[in-house]
C-alpha cells in the first residue's frame, strides 16, 4: 500500500470517531450476558448486530453460525490474493454486571463522563472488537480494498468459558484457516505502556482425599490407635516442594522451556517495583522458586497451589475427634512445553508415592485442563504488531506475558497450529469484570490508527522478505 492510501484511511478513521462512538454506546447497550439464560434474547440480538455492522462495513461474506449454545459471528473478505489471511478474534457477550447498586450509571445505559465510556462490557470486549470492523470499513470506503485478506471470528460464550469453541475449531479448520491469529480480546498491562502478550500459562488441577478410619472417631478412646489423616495431609501436601520453594515433584520441570538470555534481559528491563508489588497485595515478603525473579515465576515458571485444604472440626470450642477424611484441591500452572495430562499423571503419581502411613488415597481430576501457549519473539505478526505500536505511541511496546490463561490462544495453537498476537486496546485497569467497566475513548482512538497501521504493514509488497 502506498504512503498516500495510508493517509487517506487513517484520516478517514479520524473524521469517523464520533460516529464510531455512538455505534459502540448502542453495541454496548444491549446486555449480551452469556452466563444468565434471562438474557438469551439479548444474546441474539448482539449476534445481529454484530453481523449486520460486519456486513455494513464491506463485501464481507457474513454468517451467524449456531453452536450448541451461543452462535459464532463468522466473516470472510478474500480478496487480496498472494497476501496473508489474518483470523481475527473477539467475543460480544458480557459479564453479568452484579453487583447492579454499585454502578454509578446504569450498566446498560452507556455513559461517557472524563473521556471514559462506562458500560458492562465495554472494554471486554465490545470496543476493542469494534475496531477491525471500523477499520476494515475505512479500508472498503477509502481505497476499495484491505491490505491483507480477513476472517472474523466473534464468539458468544467468552464469559462463560468458550464452551463450544473448541469444537467450532475442530469441525471448521479449513473454514478458519490462517496465516495467525489477531485477537482483540486480552487486555494491555498498563495505560501508560503499550505492551504485546507473547506467552499466557496452561491449568491443570485436581482434588484428593485421605482416609484412615471408615468414620469419625473418639481422639480419647482411639487417639494412639489409627492415623489422623488431617495430620496425614499437611505432610502429604507439603511434600509437593522443598523448603524453598521449588516442586519437588519428579519430572515437574523435564519438559520446562528455559529462558534465553534474551527473554530474562527483556522482563527485567520492565517496570515492576517488588515494593509496590507487595504493598498491592498485602503480603509481607515475596516467596518462590530460587533462581529467578518475582516476575519471571509469575510469567515463565511452573507452579503448584493449594487452594484449599479441609476436614475435622471447625466449629467454635473443642470436639475431641479424630476425623475419618481430609481434602484438598490443587491447580498448577503450566508453561511451554509442560502437558496438563502429563503433569496430573506426575503429580498423581508423586501423591501414591507419598501417602502418609494408615490412610488412602483417592484423587478426582479436575474437568478440564489448559495448555500453556506462546509466540515466538521472532514472529514476523509479532514484529508487524511492534511496529504498529511504535508508529502509535512513539515507542516500542513492552513485551509481556500473563500468568493467567488464555483458552483462545491455546484452542488455535493446538487445533490449528496457528499462533495468537494480542491486540486489544482496553486496559487491565478498566474494572471489566467489577462495577462501573470503562473504556478509555482515546484508546479507541489509538486502537483503530493501531490496526489500520498493522494491516498496511502485513500487507507490505515485500512481503517474502519478513516471512517467517
Ligand atoms: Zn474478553
Amino acid at each position: 500500500m502506498t504512503a498516500d492510501a495510508n493517509a487517506r484511511v487513517l484520516s478517514a478513521l479520524r473524521t469517523a470517531h464520533a460516529q464510531i462512538l455512538d455505534e459502540l454506546i448502542e453495541f454496548a447497550a444491549i446486555p449480551s450476558v452469556s452466563t444468565d439464560p434471562a438474557h438469551s434474547a439479548d444474546i441474539a440480538t448482539a449476534a445481529h448486530w454484530v453481523a449486520k455492522t460486519l456486513a455494513a462495513a464491506g463485501p464481507i461474506d457474513v454468517r451467524i453460525m449456531p453452536t450448541p449454545g451461543n452462535p459464532v459471528v463468522y466473516g470472510e473478505w478474500l480478496g487480496a490474493p498472494g497476501q496473508r489471511t489474518v483470523l481475527i478474534y473477539g467475543h460480544y457477550d458480557v459479564q453479568p454486571p452484579d453487583p447492579l447498586d454499585k454502578w454509578i450509571s446504569a450498566p446498560f445505559t452507556p455513559t461517557m463522563r472524563d473521556g471514559r465510556l462506562y458500560a458492562r462490557g465495554v472494554s471486554d470486549d465490545k470496543g476493542p472488537m469494534l475496531i477491525p470492523i471500523k477499520v476494515a470499513e475505512a479500508f472498503f470506503a477509502t481505497i476499495g480494498t484491505l491490505p491483507i485478506n480477513v476472517k472474523f471470528v466473534f464468539e458468544g460464550e467468552e464469559e462463560i468459558g468458550s464452551r463450544h469453541l473448541e469444537a467450532f475449531i475442530a469441525t471448521h479448520t479449513e473454514l478458519l484457516a490462517a496465516d495467525f491469529v489477531l485477537s482483540a480480546d486480552g487486555a494491555m498491562w498498563r495505560i501508560n505502556e503499550p505492551s504485546l502478550t507473547v506467552a499466557s500459562r496452561g491449568l491443570a488441577g485436581l482434588e484428593f482425599t485421605l482416609t484412615a478410619a471408615a468414620k469419625d472417631l473418639h481422639s480419647g478412646r482411639h487417639g494412639g490407635g489409627v492415623a489422623n489423616p488431617l495430620h496425614a495431609m499437611a505432610r502429604l501436601v507439603a511434600s509437593l516442594h522443598d523448603d524453598e520453594g521449588r516442586i519437588a515433584v519428579d519430572g515437574f520441570y523435564d519438559t520446562v522451556r528455559e529462558l534465553t538470555t534474551h527473554e530474562r534481559e527483556e522482563i527485567a528491563s520492565l517496570p515492576f517495583n517488588e515494593h509496590a508489588y507487595l504493598a498491592q497485595v498485602g503480603a509481607p515478603a515475596t516467596f518462590g522458586e530460587p533462581g529467578y525473579t518475582t516476575l519471571e515465576r509469575q510469567w515463565t515458571r511452573p507452579t503448584i497451589e493449594v487452594n484449599g485444604m479441609w476436614g475435622g472440626y471447625e466449629g467454635p470450642g473443642q470436639k475431641t475427634v479424630i476425623p475419618s477424611e481430609a481434602h484438598a484441591k490443587i491447580t498448577c500452572r503450566l508453561v511451554p512445553d509442560q502437558n496438563p495430562n502429563d503433569v496430573i499423571a506426575l503429580v498423581t503419581k508423586h501423591l501414591a508415592s507419598h501417602v502418609p502411613a494408615g490412610t488412602t488415597l483417592a484423587v478426582r481430576v479436575a474437568d478440564h485442563g489448559a495448555f500453556p501457549s506462546s509466540i515466538a519473539s521472532d514472529h514476523y505478526a509479532l514484529q508487524a504488531a511492534d511496529a504498529a505500536l511504535h508508529a502509535v505511541y512513539g515507542v516500542h511496546p513492552l513485551i509481556v506475558r500473563m500468568g493467567g490463561t488464555v483458552p483462545i490462544s491455546e484452542l488455535f495453537q493446538r487445533h490449528m497450529n496457528l499462533a495468537t498476537v494480542f491486540f486489544s486496546f482496553s486496559t487491565a485497569d478498566e474494572d471489566y469484570h467489577a462495577p462501573n467497566e470503562f473504556f478509555r475513548v482515546h484508546r479507541l482512538h489509538e486502537g483503530l490508527e493501531a490496526w489500520a497501521r498493522l494491516w498496511s504493514i502485513l500487507g507490505h509488497p515485500h512481503r517474502s522478505e519478513d516471512a517467517q
